[in-house]
């Protein structure tokens, strides 16, 4: 990581409902400290604005509600105007490049947009502006002020909704030609006809079987025909209330079904993670997101089964840690990219 560059920098989160704008002051020295220590050194914004995205999401509306935001926040603290700001945005996408073309965004429904360019001329040479993918950004939030302070290759596995990945490599993010680096949820751990369709569309990625969403129409599929357990106790008697966190507790109780639910998918997981760690031999990973946040049996099972799909002179060196900012990885993260001048629109 570069050194402190800039007083104030500006992280951006643009989710599918929320615009969230955070300044930060002296980010660049904080992520040196917490890479001394070793260790997280949470950083509280100076200020921080939260938005509706709206109902327009015109690339023209996103772009002055950004604008309208940043130019608040950067008030609310006092910057001046025309000192320089960097502003790092991660956005939920695929990207095509490195300047912050949008290949593709569901949430915000754009194909094709040139929005890193036309964001960088609407906010002015004082507002340099970089686009990261969300999952980068959460990976070098995690990297610079997060569980991830002090690793040099850094491995980040979040298992949300679905599967993401970020890597840094020798200190730096990876981003990969078209900033699709690390997209771990999409490594194959099945083949052939019988291997689980995936939203991407493909068939049998990790995802398609790891993925929250996956995991838990799973779960609602197999107890609404007919399979019997404990989560649904735990769950209040409700089939359709059922939980990831439920099987899990249900699972540390030796109640079969869950057990033989998690037994097969924790080797899956391992499979993919071991791989990526054979690839990239990273010193540290940071494992993460919603669901494997509230299942500690499957992450324990995981773990298990990492051990005997890994080279030990590949897992020995790991220290396998738990995500440490939360929500705010991706704004943090964002920030620190567009402080350290990595791929500026
Ligand atoms: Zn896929």
């Amino acid at each position: 990581m570069s050194p402190p560059r800039h007083p104030w920098v500006v992280g951006v989160d643009l989710g599918g409902s929320n615009l969230r704008v955070a300044v930060y002051r002296d980010l660049g020295a904080a992520a040196a400290a917490a890479r001394t220590a070793g260790r997280a050194l949470a950083q509280a914004p100076a200020a921080v604005i939260r938005r509706p995205v709206g109902s327009d999401r015109s690339v023209e509306t996103i772009i002055e509600r950004i604008a309208a935001a940043v130019r608040d926040v950067l008030a609310e603290v006092g910057a001046s105007p025309v000192a320089v700001v960097p502003v790092g945005i991660g956005l939920a996408a695929m990207l095509a490049d490195r300047r912050g073309t949008v290949a593709s965004s569901p949430h915000l429904g754009w194909r094709d947009v040139a929005f890193g360019p036309a964001l960088a001329r609407r906010l002015g040479p004082a507002r340099p502006v970089g686009v990261y993918n969300d999952v980068n950004a959460i990976t070098y939030g995690e990297f610079g002020v997060g569980a991830g302070a002090g690793a040099r290759d850094l491995l980040c596995v979040f298992v949300g909704t679905g599967i993401g990945g970020g890597l840094v490599v020798n200190g730096a993010l990876a981003e990969g030609a078209t900033a699709c680096a690390g997209e771990l949820g999409h490594v194959k751990v099945a083949w052939g006809d019988d291997a689980a369709p995936c939203n991407c569309g493909g068939r049998g990625c990790v995802e398609a079987y790891v993925g929250g969403a996956y995991v838990l129409a799973r779960i609602r599929r197999e107890l609404a025909g007919g399979a019997r357990s404990l989560a649904v106790d735990l769950a209040g008697g409700d089939p359709a209330q059922v939980h990831p966190g439920h099987v899990d507790a249900a699972a540390a109780e030796g109640d079969p079904w869950a057990l033989g639910l998690w037994t097969e998918l924790a080797p899956l997981f391992a499979v993919a993670l071991g791989n990526a760690i054979t690839l990239l031999n990273p010193d540290r990973v940071v494992l993460g997101g919603g669901l494997l946040g509230r299942t500690p049996t499957l992450r324990d099972q995981a773990l298990l089964a990492l051990s005997l799909v890994t080279p030990p002179a590949l897992l020995d060196p790991v220290s396998i840690v738990l995500a440490a900012l939360g929500d705010d990885a991706g704004i943090v993260g964002a920030a620190l990219l567009a402080d350290a001048g990595v791929s500026l629109a």
